[in-house]
């Protein structure tokens, strides 16, 4: 690595146009350390990892600026709940660069929470020590269970209070992504009436995620269905952990396919579709069940945003746009259908009984108040050998309910060509053991927060990184809340 460029910065949005983004540098803090620097991360980036550690307090808090980098804040407008607000922005965030990945791909790296931005409107442009360790965990564990997803690069507390309904310790993320650029970017430009920069961003955006789009006939409708397609993707990727997102307003969706903002986030315990923990989301408008019609509502923003170039002839352009929206849902379904085949383990060959099995068996687990990744779990052991449907029926309000529901699926496993082992290992490998618990977070940020002891936080981070191995020792973790122990809201930061 070059020594005097720990990060080899490769900037492409700093070239866009200047309605794009306002330069801003870091404000510096007062007592920054490091708390958690992400290593393998670093070296996959292709970071001088070392150097990046050693001065990781003066680096990640943005004290000191990092060679090479060209410090700004994206423009962005959105939808949040529904309204949509035409100046959103980095208020808290800053774009240090881009760095190409070991693997050839563009990554961004950006600190959150490392100052006032002309976004700012009245926020501080700080973040609170608590949300970040979430951001970190949750991220984090995002990618051991295989979900695309931004990542955590690093966590600094800065030894300064931020003012929220009380006084709590600050803290920068050091968050990488694919790209920043959300459905929100594109609305900034069309709620001006800046066509030129509309078709600019996409063009931006088609080189750097869609590059096989470049040749198509209509590029810029290709690029909406794939915008649809990565999203429908990752929503039903979502559905299979259970994992509430909890604010998918349209500046947190990214055009790149990877969940992004985990602010009021939150794993489902109990399967229940109008699970709700965001304490902002009062309507349910963003409930578990409710996500997939959401990711909907927001490709029909995108392509009201990009309308103006989809097509030289705007009739043509809106019955393409509702074409492409209307595609959404069967995009979805498919790949819902594919995960949740392989969660109850079924392979490519489909018969008639099948999604009635599948439905059967979600009603089955409403009904029973059933914790949805251990009960996953345990019919993953019970597809290998009956000896486990005591361990799932433990996990009923009626321990027998689901007895013939199992008569029905075994019946349907045997005529599928796999093994008996090779079924459960395959299932084992989509039915996490282990997700970020709401208490079990919870319990990590109060002791990091309140007493200054990381322990707890680093060892959910361990456990998280192997979330389909069973962890013996750990069987805390992959526990549901005891009566009590449950944590029923979650907050933004
Ligand atoms: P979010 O709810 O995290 O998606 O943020 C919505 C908008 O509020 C974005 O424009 C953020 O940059 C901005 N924002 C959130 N928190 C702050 C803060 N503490 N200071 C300044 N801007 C903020
Ligand atoms: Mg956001
Ligand atoms: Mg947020």
């Amino acid at each position: 690595a070059d020594k005097t460029r720990p990060i080899p910065f490769d900037n492409s949005y700093a070239r866009l146009p200047d309605a794009f983004f306002a330069p801003v540098d870091p404000t510096p803090v007062e007592a920054p350390r490091l708390i958690k620097f992400n290593r393998p991360l670093a070296e996959e980036l292709g970071l001088d990892a070392d150097a990046l550690e050693r001065h990781g307090a003066a680096y990640f808090s943005g004290n000191t600026p990092l060679p090479g980098s060209l410090p700004l804040a994206m423009a962005y407008a959105g939808h949040q709940f529904g309204q949509f607000v035409p100046q959103l922005g980095d208020g808290r965030a800053i774009l240090l660069g881009e760095v190409i990945d070991r693997n050839g791909k563009r990554r961004d790296i950006q600190l959150k929470g490392a100052g006032q931005t002309p976004y700012s409107r009245r926020g501080d442009g700080r973040a609170a020590l608590g949300p970040v360790l979430r951001e970190y965990i949750i991220s984090e564990a995002m990618h051991a269970l295989g979900i695309p997803t931004t990542r955590a690069l690093a966590a600094v507390a800065t030894g300064q209070p931020v003012y929220r309904d009380r006084v709590l310790p600050g803290a920068v993320f050091t968050r990488v992504a694919s790209s920043h650029v959300r459905v929100g970017t594109f609305q900034f430009f069309a709620a001006r009436g800046d066509t030129e920069n509309v078709r600019v961003l996409a063009d931006h955006v088609i080189e750097r995620h869609y590059p096989e789009l470049k040749g198509a006939e209509k590029p810029y409708l290709a690029l909406l269905d794939a915008v649809a397609e990565r999203q429908a993707a990752l929503i039903a990727k979502w559905l299979g952990v259970g994992f509430i997102h909890g604010v998918m307003n349209t500046d947190n969706m990214t055009i790149s396919g990877e969940t992004i903002d985990f602010g009021p986030c939150a794993f489902m315990d109990r399967y229940d579709p109008r699970t709700v923990y965001s304490s902002i989301d009062h309507g349910g408008r963003y409930a578990f069940g409710n996500q997939p019609m959401i990711g909907q509502w927001n490709i029909a923003r995108l392509a009201e945003a990009m309308l103006a170039i989809l097509d030289d002839d705007q009739d043509k352009a809106v019955e393409a746009a509702n074409a492409a929206v209307g595609r959404f849902m069967e995009r979805f379904q498919e790949h819902w259908k594919d995960v949740i085949r392989a969660k109850i383990g079924l392979g490519e060959h489909e018969e008639e009984g099948d999604q009635a099995l599948i439905r059967d068996l979600l009603i089955l687990l409403y009904e029973q108040k059933a914790d949805y990744t251990l009960a996953f779990r345990r019919l993953a052991d019970a597809a290998e050998d009956s000896g486990g449907d005591a361990a799932l029926g433990a996990l009923l309000e009626d321990p027998g309910a689901l007895a013939p529901w199992l008569a029905v699926w075994r019946e349907r496993l045997s005529r599928e060509a796999t093994s008996p082992q090779a079924r459960t290992a395959a299932m084992h490998r989509v039915n996490p053991a282990f997700i970020p618990r709401n208490h079990k977070v919870e319990e990590a940020l109060t002791e990091a927060v309140d007493h200054g002891d990381f322990s707890l936080f680093e060892a959910l981070n361990d456990v998280l990184a192997r979330p389909y191995e069973d962890q013996p020792a750990f069987d805390a973790y992959a526990q549901p809340p005891k009566p009590g122990e449950e944590v029923t809201a979650t907050f933004c930061g």
